[in-house]
């Protein structure tokens, strides 16, 4: 087996087997300033270009400090899916576009068996900078740009949102629930309805969970469907 060391990383954490983080890495993120001060996000009254400036020239956690650049997303500003990933990786900081890596491809390709692209959706992630060696994002970068995150919702007015893996799902539905429990069923945030699926990353290790992801995917195309009848 071919494991890069994003796998191996995941696996070991997976069956509870401290991770190994090279010591350049693990010094680097010791020297990344912890910020106590960060002004307070307030977005609710931007447009989709302010937003879109403002998120970029966000520095309101520590995140900013090692980001190539932020992500703000990729899609149709009105479209009728919105589907919300975790936080950007390495690909995806170098290029400034969420889902570029090979789970990006997969999902891709499950946009394509219900018909949408990555243009007729708009794809997103709870947080808009990478965070280091692609550790889970931290509550409180979650909530600096949770400010975000909600005026794009509110902005693009998606029929349906589809909160893809557990960070997401989680964030989204205030919860610490497995995606296990979680998929398969309409939730909402706020007004919109809301189908939780695996992440791609998680398929590509499992790809026999993928029958149940496309059940999620069929659930939200019923959603969409009703909303438009
Ligand atoms: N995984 C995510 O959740 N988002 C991305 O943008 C890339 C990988």
């Amino acid at each position: 087996m071919n494991l890069n060391e994003q796998q191996r990383r995941a696996y070991l954490e997976a069956i509870g087997i401290d991770v190994w983080v090279p010591r350049g890495e693990a010094e680097a993120e010791a020297e990344i300033e912890v910020q106590e001060d960060a002004p307070e996000v307030v977005a609710d009254d931007l447009d989709w270009g302010a937003l879109r400036e403002k998120v970029s020239a966000c520095t309101s956690c520590s995140l900013h400090q090692t980001r190539t650049q932020t992500v703000f997303g990729v899609g149709d500003p009105n479209a009728d899916w919105m589907l919300i990933g975790e936080a950007p990786g390495a690909e995806e900081d170098r290029r400034g576009e969420p889902f570029v890596g090979r789970s990006g491809q997969l999902l891709d390709q499950m946009l394509a068996a219900i018909g949408q692209s990555r243009d007729s959706v708009f794809i997103a992630n709870i947080i808009k900078c990478r965070p280091p060696n692609n550790r889970d994002p931290k509550p409180e970068e979650a909530s600096a740009c949770r400010s975000y995150l909600e005026r794009q919702i509110a902005i693009v007015n998606p029929r349906i949102i589809i909160a893809v893996g557990k960070i997401s799902a989680q964030n989204l539905l205030g919860t610490d629930a497995p995606v296990g429990r979680m998929r398969g069923k309409r939730h909402s945030f706020g007004d919109v309805p809301l189908v939780v699926t695996y992440h791609p990353a998680y398929l590509l290790r499992s790809p026999s969970q993928k029958r149940k992801s496309w059940d999620d995917l069929c659930l939200a195309r019923d959603i969409v469907r009703e909303s438009l009848a």
